[in-house]
Parts: C-alpha cells; structure tokens; sequence
C-alpha cells in the first residue's frame, strides 16, 4: 500500500491534520485560501492507543482503510461546497464565484 492511487485533491491545497483517534482534513479555496474545515471522523477502533506508533498491525490497517474513506469523503463534500472555476477549473469557494451559474475565479475574471 503506497496511497498512490489516491484520487487527486479537489483543492490544490489539502492539510491532512488526522492522528490516531480521528481523521481530519482541511481544503482551501485554491484562490483566496479560506479554510474548509471537515467534520472530524472517529476512528472506529474505541480501544486503540493514543499513538500510532503503538498500534498494532490491524489496527493500522484498519486506520489506513478509513483514512482513505475520510479523505474521500472530505474530498466530495468539497466537490459540493466549493465551485469549478469554469476557465481553469479552479476549485473556488463563493465568494471567489460570485456568479454561481458559470462560476469564473477572480485569476481568469482579469
Ligand atoms: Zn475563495
Ligand atoms: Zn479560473
């Protein structure tokens, strides 16, 4: 397992902020950088250590394969909260949008 087969980040810019006990990711608007925060995702296993480094081995991989589901989810939810800029395809939030019908990033409006 390398995670390469991720899918791409619908922002350019993602912050991965999960340990061991939740999954956490935060995006930004790839023009104005403001935040989108996730819902953080307990990890399902109550029981595991505080430490990733003290998990065991299933309890990694059980970690790995809902880390994958978080990143996923966060990924879709900002497929929904954010707009594809209709020139570059920058993922803008609505402020950076203003028109909401052919959302065009404030880069592309100059
Ligand atoms: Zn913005
Ligand atoms: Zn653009």
């Amino acid at each position: 397992m390398t995670g390469d087969n991720r899918l791409p980040s619908v922002t350019k810019r993602i912050d991965d902020e999960s340990d061991a006990k939740q999954f956490q990711f935060t995006l930004y608007c790839d023009c104005c950088g403001m935040r989108f925060r996730n819902q953080p995702i307990p990890f399902s296993v109550a029981s595991a250590p505080d430490r990733f480094e003290d998990f065991t081995l299933i309890q990694r991989m059980i970690w790995e394969a809902e880390h994958d589901d978080a990143y996923e989810r966060a990924n879709q939810h900002a497929l929904i909260t954010l707009f594809r800029c209709a020139v570059c395809g920058s993922a803008v939030c609505e402020d950076c949008a203003t028109d909401y019908d052919t959302p065009v990033c404030p880069d592309c409006r100059n």
